[in-house]
């Protein structure tokens, strides 16, 4: 049988990271195995489900590079993938199972379902509809119809018994049917449920395994019964491991951002987060860890995946997002610098393309993600200089510091060349007349240059701010201090 996997995501928010990772599965599982990934829009709650929901969705899926084969723009014989156009499957396979007697209509108001619910609250039973539609005949439902309720549907339970599959995941899993109910299919306004119109597509597009996260699974006995019930053999199923915070307890806002976009906005690779996600839960060998998509594709292994839950660990997303930049061509990285400081509102035009390798090249290993670029290139991003005042601190009180920068500030000014090797020599020749170590003054000019005390080379941040921006920053310094040294000549 052909692989057929999809993701099925319900648009009313944005890709979270853990969906990303259940896409990534299904994709990575598709790829090797040669089969078909699919896209679903699981969107039937019409109130929830909005446009920019799916269009982040679809956004953060190409970023990742998780492109899909059939599903929403791109077509498919098995469409259409949206839920909301999918009304007469669901019905049809309605009046299946009614009249297969696996379904029967459920006058109950929700008023009615929910006084009795905190009725067995009351007496410690678990909540569980009571079946008494189930033995409705024609008459009586018609008196119920006669007052005006519309009815729902719901699926009648078989008899006690045991409901089990073999999760690729987590080995063999069993329900006992007990602790069902008669569970709705159809809402009386006529929607689907979950689990209902899930069964019908996955069915309808033939998947083969369903790949998702395990908190699917006591949803999965009930899918599992109404495939018996409509007579088709289920897809296999592979539940895969939640993703932890730090802390331990299930990953949500409180441990930072948790949308992909947002791991895009502070500066990670898609690279860095594909690879990142595809070890939340799975190893190759438990001891590489570094991959691209495409060795992903060759490498990924579902069997693989452990039923322990992943602890997101935001420093080896940093760590992996330093060796996947180090991994690119100085071009590439540059062009991915240059394209995250536009969306950051930098003009990309503002500086020639010399300028640019220059300042990633100064950056070099410090650049663990692409805001780092920011943060560091902010000196010369900028036009203000913004001074860190621990930073400042540190050359007030230090003597004579005003008066070197001063002169470092002239040389500059007098260098006809302005390369980093003439700027490397007139700063070390003025240390050397000045007697004094070339370190102390070039950290001296790191901060009079930059604010900061941590900073890229010396020179290149020399080469970056132009002679005219250095030699300025440096005599404001100098002005600075003798203004408010306690070391200055009054
Ligand atoms: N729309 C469901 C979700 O987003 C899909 C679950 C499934 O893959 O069956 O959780």
């Amino acid at each position: 049988m052909s692989v057929r996997v999809r993701f099925a995501p319900s648009p009313t928010g944005f890709l979270h990271v853990g969906g990303a990772r259940t896409a990534l599965y299904n994709h990575l599982h598709a790829r090797r195995l040669g089969g078909v990934f699919i896209l679903r829009i699981e969107d039937t709650d019409a109130a929830r489900s909005t446009p920019e929901s799916l269009a982040a969705i679809f956004d953060s899926l190409r970023w990742l590079g998780l492109t899909w084969d059939e599903g929403p723009e791109a077509g498919g014989a098995h469409g259409p993938y949206f839920q909301s156009q999918r009304g007469e499957h669901y019905q049809a396979h309605a009046r299946t199972l009614i009249a297969a007697n696996a379904a029967y209509p459920c006058y109950c108001t929700p008023e009615e379902l929910e006084a009795r619910r905190e009725a067995q609250a009351a007496r410690g039973e678990p909540p569980r509809y009571d079946g008494r539609c189930r033995g409705l005949d024609a008459a009586g439902r018609a008196r119920l119809a006669a007052e005006g309720r519309t009815a729902a549907l719901r699926f009648a339970l078989p008899g006690p018994g045991e409901t089990a599959w073999d999760d690729t995941v987590r080995g063999r899993v069993a329900f006992r049917n007990e602790v069902l109910d008669d569970f709705v299919l159809m809402r009386s306004d006529g929607l689907p449920t979950y689990n209902y119109a899930c069964v019908v597509d996955d069915h309808a597009m033939e998947i083969s395994e369903v790949i998702r996260g395990d908190d699917h699974i006591s949803n999965t006995p009930r899918q599992i019964l109404i495939y018996q019930a409509l007579g088709w053999t289920p897809p296999t199923f592979a539940h895969v491991p939640m993703i932890l915070g730090s802390d331990g307890s299930r990953l949500s806002k409180r441990h930072g951002a948790t949308s992909v976009a947002a791991y895009r906005d502070l500066g990670f690779l898609p690279e860095a987060l594909v690879n990142f996600l595809a070890l939340l839960g799975w190893s190759f060998d438990g001891q590489r860890e570094l991959f691209t998509l495409a060795e992903l594709e060759q490498a990924f292994r579902l069997e693989r995946v452990g039923s322990n839950p992943a602890v997101f660990n935001l420093e080896k997303l940093e760590w992996m997002n330093g060796q996947h930049l180090k991994r690119l061509s100085e071009e590439e990285r540059v062009r991915r610098v240059d394209a995250f400081l536009a969306a950051r509102g930098y003009d990309p035009a503002a500086h020639p393309p010399e300028w640019r390798a220059l300042l990633v090249r100064a950056i070099g290993d410090r650049l663990k993600t692409l805001a780092d670029a920011e943060g560091y290139g902010r000196f010369a991003l900028r036009e203000a200089l913004e001074v860190d005042p621990e930073a400042w601190a540190t050359l007030r009180e230090k003597p004579e510091v005003g008066p070197r920068l001063a002169a470092l500030g002239d040389r500059l000014a007098a260098d006809p060349e302005y390369s980093l090797e003439s700027l490397e020599r007139l700063t070390r020749g003025l240390a050397a007349e000045l007697q004094i170590k070339a370190g102390d003054l070039m950290s001296a000019a790191r901060v009079a240059l930059t604010g900061r005390r941590v900073a890229p080379g010396l020179f290149e941040v020399m080469a970056l701010l132009g002679k005219e921006r250095a030699a300025a920053r440096l005599r404001d310094a100098a002005a600075r201090w003798a203004e408010e040294s306690p070391h200055a000549q009054v």
